[in-house]
């Protein structure tokens, strides 16, 4: 029996989801957040769940080859860069393991997956910061908890915009802007979000807030402006709810503009607040370009392109179809996708707002079929019911874009039970340091 608190002597035989190190303490599955697969290690048990514990790492017996010194000073405490202490090899190995072991899993044998494509300075890569405030501090929250930890540089983020958020912090300190408390709902500044077109320089600093009222924003604003006249786009988003959601619904454009401008490839995209834009644009157009070869197109087909954002591989892909449809559900996203596709010249796309699982089966039922579909969902990946209208349309190929080797697993056996057949997968390191895996799957209908 596996006590708590008791110190145990480990060897980590495999690695989970999150980059946490795994042993098997008399068969019984624990999980330590630190460790490396192949290294021997001191633990105590903090936690004994009926099939499964935590312990904490108390020393590294013998190291595994691949052990670096993370670079970031509170890699401990983040919840962030979970791999930071193995080096990018290493880490770019156990990504490629983790979606042919999940795959493998899931269908019971292993299709061609690729080794991941990873990026040539794996630092400094994120276009996007998402910032809590708390008590006079901002930062990241610790590790499984929202207790704000201070981080003088995080090694991911683009260094422009992390300088930029935590001076617009200091200034709402200095123009007395009370930070939120989740415990009595009061205080008012809840986030600063920070989004940079890397290609272009324009950034956008949204400002986060419990209610309509934010203290002597002008100021605030001016001087910020003052400094970094790369800021374009000042926007106060509302959020009063008691909720882990960071964004409210509500945008009010203080300075500027309402939208930033990036450029991805040989075109330009405009971004809203509420938008989803990939946040490592450098490794964006490898995965772009990935799928748009895994689609073939020849300019005769009908092209759909679901949960299409604001419409970048519609765009991407535009040029070598008959026709795009691209469907998302967030509205000023599907606004931002039009624009788009104006501002591009590209006159051969239409972009359709709902869920990808309401609007597909209506446009199948009224005669709108696609000859290659591209998917890009969230975490969660692909409702059921598009999938079978996928199904029923035969389709000749899907190109799944995955976020989530879990739910891409979960998915591709459906297809593949279903008439598809998987010809290749290729991850792609879209988020070099943590854990996360992005993978593009080309199928064709049998
Ligand atoms: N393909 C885009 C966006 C991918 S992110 C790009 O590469 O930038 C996933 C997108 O799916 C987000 O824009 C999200 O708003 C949208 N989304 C989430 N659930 C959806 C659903 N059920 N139907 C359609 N879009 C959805």
């Amino acid at each position: 029996m596996v006590e708590k608190n008791k110190d145990y002597e480990v060897d980590i035989v495999d690695m989970g989801f999150e980059g946490e190190g795994i042993t098997k303490i008399d068969g019984y599955t624990t999980f330590v957040k630190g460790a490396i697969k192949g290294e021997k290690a001191k633990i105590k048990m903090v936690k004994v769940n009926k099939d499964y514990g935590f312990g904490k790492l108390l020393e590294v017996t013998a190291p595994a080859d691949c052990r670096e010194e993370p670079v970031c000073e509170i890699f401990n405490r983040c919840g962030g860069c979970s791999l930071q202490h193995m080096s990018y090899d290493a880490q770019l190995d156990l990504k490629t393991q983790m979606v042919k072991n999940t795959i493998r899993k899931s269908l019971g044998y292993e299709p061609i997956v690729n080794n991941i494509i990873g990026m040539g300075i794996p630092y400094n890569y994120r276009n996007k910061a998402q910032y809590p405030v708390s008590n006079g501090k901002i930062g990241f929250y610790a590790d499984r908890s929202h207790d704000v930890i201070e981080n003088k540089e995080c090694y991911i983020q683009n260094k422009v915009i992390d300088e930029i958020a935590k001076y617009a912090f200091e200034l709402t300190q200095k123009h007395h802007v009370s930070c939120y408390n989740e415990q009595s709902g009061k205080g008012t500044l809840r986030h600063i979000v920070i989004r940079i077109g890397v290609n272009t320089d324009q950034v956008m600093i949204t400002f986060i807030t419990n209610g309509e009222e934010f203290k002597n924003k002008d100021s605030i604003i001016s001087e910020l402006i003052n400094k970094y006249p790369n800021v374009v786009s000042v926007i106060q988003n509302i959020n009063s709810e008691n909720t882990n959601v960071i964004f409210g619904s509500k945008c009010v454009t203080l300075y500027g503009k309402d939208y930033i401008i990036d450029r991805l490839g040989d075109y330009k995209f405009k971004i809203s607040p509420l938008s989803f834009y990939q946040v490592n644009p450098v490794q964006t157009e490898v995965l772009y370009n990935v799928a748009k070869d895994y689609a073939g197109l020849t300019g005769e087909e009908v092209v759909f392109d679901l949960y299409s954002g604001i419409g970048t591989i519609s765009i991407f892909v535009a040029e070598n179809a008959k026709k795009v449809y691209g469907v998302e559900v967030v509205e000023p996203a599907v606004e931002d996708a039009k624009e788009n596709a104006e501002m591009n010249e590209i006159r051969n796309v239409e972009f359709l707002a709902g869920e990808a699982e309401t609007v597909v089966p209506k446009m199948y039922e009224k005669g709108t079929k696609a000859d290659v579909v591209f998917v890009d969902p969230p975490r969660k990946g692909c409702d059921e019911k598009l999938l079978n209208t996928i199904i029923d349309m035969k389709a000749k190929k899907v190109v799944y874009i995955s976020c989530n080797p879990a739910t891409l697993a979960r998915d591709l056996k459906t297809l593949t039970e279903n008439g598809y057949e998987i010809k290749e997968v290729q991850p792609v390191d879209m988020f070099p340091q943590t854990s996360h895996v992005e993978s593009v799957v080309l199928l064709e209908k049998r």
